[in-house]
């Protein structure tokens, strides 16, 4: 892929306060994301979750509890998936089209036949940033800018505050070099197939 398309994803909320204020900054440099909702989450913050999909954003399921999905029986992650699916369609109206198993944490065998039952494509991440470390928020752009590249999906959490401070740095400097922000879907979609 040569054009400059690039996916932001955000994994474990929605967060009462981290996530609305994130969706401002999204707003405000009108570019879209993809939010990897957890289950618990997304049955406690229904307001935002329909704030996030009516302003352009796709939604995407980590499952319920997040758990190690690699580690369970395949009832066992039917249920994760299913009920988080049926909390974001709940709130939302809106089915997710893709899921992140928690910790990128899933078998090649997990993957195919969660494709079917549900039609997930299983999306992981080309830049991981560990934000969940807390390593400050200077240094998750830094990461974040030194790993993009045309096609790349990045990997944060919009539960934490300081990476919603590296946020609005990190997407100018994006913008700023030709980069155009894409959801999930929208990413998977351009992919040459084959
Ligand atoms: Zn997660």
């Amino acid at each position: 892929m040569t054009q400059p398309f690039i996916a932001l994803t955000f994994d474990d909320g929605p967060h009462p306060v981290n996530t609305p204020r994130l969706l401002d900054l999204l707003k405000q440099r009108n570019v879209k994301a993809t939010f990897y909702v957890v289950g618990t989450n997304a049955k406690r913050y229904p307001e935002i979750m329909r704030r996030i999909v009516a302003e352009g954003h796709e939604i995407g399921n980590h499952t319920v509890t997040h758990p190690n999905l690699s580690k369970m029986s395949a009832e066992g992650v039917r249920n994760e998936l299913r009920v988080c699916h049926e909390a974001i369609v709940s709130a939302t109206g809106v089915a997710p089209r893709t899921m992140r198993p928690p910790y990128g944490a899933i078998t090649s065998a997990q993957k195919s036949w969660i494709k079917k039952e549900f039609g997930y494509s299983t999306i992981l991440w080309s830049v991981d940033p560990e934000d969940w470390k807390r390593p400050g928020s200077s240094v998750v752009t830094s990461r974040l800018l030194s790993g993009a590249g045309p096609g790349g999906i990045l990997l944060v959490h919009d539960i934490h505050a300081p990476t919603i401070d590296a946020m609005p740095s990190t997407i100018d400097q994006l913008l700023a070099k030709g980069y155009q922000f894409v959801t999930v879907t929208q990413l998977l979609a351009m992919e040459p197939k084959g």
